[in-house]
């Protein structure tokens, strides 16, 4: 077996200057980067820490005491992450998720939740606000969350044997109050729910039946993630890839499927729904879906922007730099400001390192290094 190098170095994340162009470029929805792809989706983490050390995203070795969070005086605050995601507004952006770490360890985010809530879409619309949450504060905080007007949840689960959910999540956190939040959150409306699973051939990929068997006929759409190369600490290896292809095969032979056309452009995830004995659709038995974040690229229709808990703007889940938007913010920048500088960067945008992965020399630690996930969320 190939020796796993995790470095242990960190990387306080350089950051690119963001400037204000000498051209004002107004927001008008219709911003575009260079492979003329729009800006709809805004993923803002609010907090780099987490309560728990899933391996493929922050190893103990790594993430350990000592390991250096952002001092709260760093992170940004309500009201800056309020004006910025106004400005990404402006430009186009019809949906926010709230990420992190684990975000629902950030102290009051609901009055966040409440702020954002207030803001509309160049159409007028309400924005779709959603977050993504490993559950295990969940039923505390379900009912908090949809009063301030958060619509829906996703919950991170990487299998129901409470063995092997302990493992992965390497603080022996039980199954039973990550099920216990995810019925909360039902009960609460913030629903359709969607449940994430991380596959790691040979670490939890015996769990993918009995998770379709549980979620099947529930409401809930679970989808199955591909382990991705996010990061320089997760010791990331092909070989612990299992291809969503094999995935859908699996699950097929039992519990037949049928392919479902995408939900939007951009969707990440291709959806399969369950069938009924003429190879239809049944509708009241849903559906899963496969994010093939490494077998197959999806950068083509790519609309996401990332917005660090320090306030650093990123174009790609696998950039090495993000944009101080901060410094403007901090730096007396009013809101046109603020605007161009955005429209600015996303007009220079190029990323599609999932299309060029293949064509790239593997990530040995040395070097350029990548972001941390909980350090700019999924
Ligand atoms: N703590 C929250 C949670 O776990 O849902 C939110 C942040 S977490 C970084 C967001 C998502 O990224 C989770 O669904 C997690 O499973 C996924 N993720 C983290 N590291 C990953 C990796 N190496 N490959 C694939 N997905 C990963
Ligand atoms: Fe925490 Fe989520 Fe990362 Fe797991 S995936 S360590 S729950 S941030
Ligand atoms: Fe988007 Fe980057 Fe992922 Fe491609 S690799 S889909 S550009 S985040």
């Amino acid at each position: 077996m190939a020796e796993r190098v995790i470095p242990l170095i960190d990387q306080r994340f350089a950051a690119l200057a963001a400037r204000v162009p000498a051209q004002p470029l107004t927001a008008t929805g219709l911003l575009s980067d260079t492979l003329g792809r729009p800006l709809r989706d805004l993923r803002i983490s609010v907090t780099d820490r987490c309560n728990f050390r899933c391996s493929y995203c922050m190893p103990k070795e790594v993430f350990d005491k000592d390991y250096p969070y952002l001092p709260h005086s760093a992170l940004l605050s309500f009201e800056e992450i309020t004006r910025l995601a106004r400005q990404f507004v402006a430009h186009g952006v019809r949906k926010i998720r709230l990420t992190g770490g684990e975000p629902l360890l950030r102290k009051n985010i609901e009055i966040l939740i409440e702020q954002l809530a207030a803001l509309k879409t160049v159409d007028g619309e309400p924005l779709d606000i959603t977050l993504t949450t490993n559950g295990s504060l969940l039923a505390r905080k379900a009912k908090s969350l949809k009063a301030a007007g958060l619509q829906r949840v996703t919950v991170s689960l990487d299998g129901l044997d409470d063995a092997v959910f302990r493992s992965m999540n390497d603080v022996d956190f039980p199954v039973a109050e990550v099920l216990e939040g995810i019925a909360a959150a039902k009960d609460a409306g913030l629903g359709p729910i969607k449940i994430n699973m991380v596959v790691k051939r040979g670490t939890n990929d015996h769990e993918i039946l009995p998770m379709a068997r549980h979620f099947k006929n529930s409401g809930h759409v679970l989808r199955f993630i591909e382990y991705m190369d996010v990061g320089a600490t997760n010791g990331w290896r092909m070989d612990e890839v299992l291809p969503s292809a094999d995935v859908v095969k699996l699950i097929h032979a039992e519990l037949p499927l049928v392919q479902l056309e995408p939900s939007a452009p951009g969707e990440t995830a291709e959806r399969w729904g369950y069938a009924d004995a003429n190879g239809k659709h049944a509708a009241h038995a849903g559906e899963i879906g496969v994010i093939s974040s490494v077998t197959q690229a999806f950068c083509g229709d790519c609309n996401r922007a990332r917005l660090s808990t320090e306030g650093q703007l990123y174009l790609c889940l696998f950039a090495t730099k993000g944009h101080d938007l901060k410094s403007l913010l901090r730096g007396g920048a009013t809101d046109e400001d603020l605007a161009s500088a955005i429209g600015h960067i996303w007009h220079g945008r190029d990323d599609r390192y999932s299309q060029l992965r293949s064509t790239m020399a593997p990530d040995t630690g040395a070097g350029k290094r990548r972001v941390e996930m909980s350090y700019i969320g999924g």
